[in-house]
């Protein structure tokens, strides 16, 4: 998401770098060349118009004339106002004083909440919260059974009306009412002292009333602490004035942007907490349960202008590695002793628990400029190596000196690859071993310094 944005807004600077003063006029192309870069990635047009008007205020005055750098000042300016439509600051989830907190998800269907609810628990359960989720999408014919699949992935109870019905909600008998279904889940959240209630609701295609009406009166029924707006990313100049419709209709309190890894124009998406008023709380970006974030306006700005991400790389690797293992494998490295095959499919385990490795790339600053790289970039390499490992024995992990002929004639049976994927693994493996050996010498990484930022 945001490519195009993020290249035309890196390369507008790009040119304003090789100026050493920057005049009016080059300012003001600037500004325009911002102002079409948002307008073609579909940003809300007042919201242009605003970010315009203020990026060229800041870039005339003194700020600018007076900056060492006048244009990294202007990418500075650029980047603050980002921030700014984005919300500011990021705002944390509200829990209740008292609990159960109630958080009530709303949007469209297919806008992602069912998939976000389950996110959600994941996330406050790794934060030590006992979520329950509630049932309350009695529209859509497998709602109630999405939501239990969701909810056992995530290891969390969900609370489904008509429990002797479970599976089989395509026939809900009728008069199985939303409304009832939240005040019960609410009460036995109570009674089961979940400390949070996360409650899904029926979206429909479009905004109508009766939808809206409905939202109202679940809201009316558990007094939420929050009711998060899920919108998704994809609907391009739509989400605004669904956004709108949800604001008026319901109301909200915070909002969540879902499917943020497609590759939509998605600006649509980063007027919403501008034109609504409301802040966006987390972010989903994909399918599997742990493709989602926490919002924070500033890492978002700063991935757009390409300047990555780095904080919420490192917050995802230290949810992924364990601690335990790492040190382990520091002690060992240190003391000299050979990394070897079995080592190195443990920290492929823990890279792989980060998620997808392409995303993670992306987070690095700078690699806009590599997208076509990263785009090439087949995860299924990973597999493919992970099932050569698993295809030898511990001795040969161990040594792999000892894979002659016919042992990677029969790896390379096993993992469904042939002789010359096993070679070349083997071959790249023994750079790898070499390199962590010098490492361990040196205590640097060697080549670091070839990276991009
Ligand atoms: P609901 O109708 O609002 O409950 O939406 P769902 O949770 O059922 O999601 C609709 C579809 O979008 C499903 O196929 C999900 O797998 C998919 N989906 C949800 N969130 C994301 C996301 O962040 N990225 C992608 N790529 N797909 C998503």
């Amino acid at each position: 998401m945001f490519a195009t944005l993020s290249d035309r807004l890196t390369s507008t600077f790009k040119n304003l770098r090789t100026k050493g003063r920057l005049s009016e006029a080059d300012i003001d192309a600037t500004v325009r060349e911002i102002r079409r870069a948002l307008l073609d990635a579909d940003v809300a047009v007042p919201v242009v118009r605003s970010f315009a008007a203020a990026v060229r205020e800041r870039a005339l005055s003194s700020e600018v004339s007076g900056a060492l750098n006048p244009a990294q000042q202007v990418v500075k300016i650029v980047n603050d106002e980002l921030v700014t439509i984005l919300g500011g600051q990021n705002r944390p989830l509200t829990l209740a004083k008292n609990p159960p907190t109630v958080i009530m998800l709303a949007g469209l269907q297919g806008a992602g909440k069912t998939t976000l609810a389950g996110k959600l628990a994941l996330h406050l359960k790794g934060q030590g919260h006992t979520p329950l989720l509630v049932a309350a999408d009695l529209q859509r014919p497998n709602a109630v059974t999405q939501l239990q699949v969701v909810g056992e992935r995530a290891g969390v109870p969900v609370f489904a009306p008509h429990p002797g019905n479970q599976g089989h909600d395509d026939v809900l008998p009728s008069g199985a009412d939303p409304v009832a279904v939240s005040r019960e889940g609410l009460a036995t959240a109570r009674a089961k002292q979940h400390d949070v209630v996360i409650v899904d609701t029926a979206g429909r295609l479009g905004v109508d009333a009766e939808l809206m009406a409905q939202a109202g009166r679940i809201r009316d029924a558990v007094d939420p602490d929050e009711v998060l707006f899920v919108i998704d990313a994809m609907i391009g100049q739509d989400a605004v004035a669904t956004a709108q419709a949800f604001a008026d209709g319901v109301g909200f309190t915070g909002v969540v942007l879902s499917k943020l890894d497609g590759d939509a124009r998605g600006g649509a998406a980063l007027s919403v907490a501008s034109v609504t008023g409301r802040p966006i709380l987390f972010a989903s970006t994909g399918e599997k349960l742990t493709d989602f974030e926490v919002f924070h306006p500033d890492r978002m700005a700063s991935r757009i202008l390409d300047m990555g991400d780095v904080l919420t790389l490192i917050e995802q690797a230290e949810k992924a590695f364990d601690a335990e293992q790492a040190e382990k494998m520091a002690g060992k490295l240190a003391s000299g002793e050979d990394f070897t095959l079995a080592d190195f499919l443990v920290q492929m385990q823990q890279l792989r628990n980060m998620g997808s490795i392409k995303k993670m790339f992306g987070m690095l600053p700078g690699m806009g400029q590599m997208r076509e790289a990263l785009d090439n970039f087949d995860e299924r390499e990973v597999d493919r190596i992970e099932a050569i490992i698993r295809s030898m024995t511990p001795a040969e992990r161990e040594t792999p000196k000892i894979i002659n002929g016919s042992r990677r004639s029969r790896i390379a049976l096993g993992s469904g690859t042939t002789a010359t994927d096993v070679n070349q693994l083997l071959d790249r493996f023994d750079g790898a071993q070499k390199m962590m050996k010098q490492m361990a010498r040196t205590g640097g990484v060697p080549g670091m310094g070839n990276l991009p930022g």
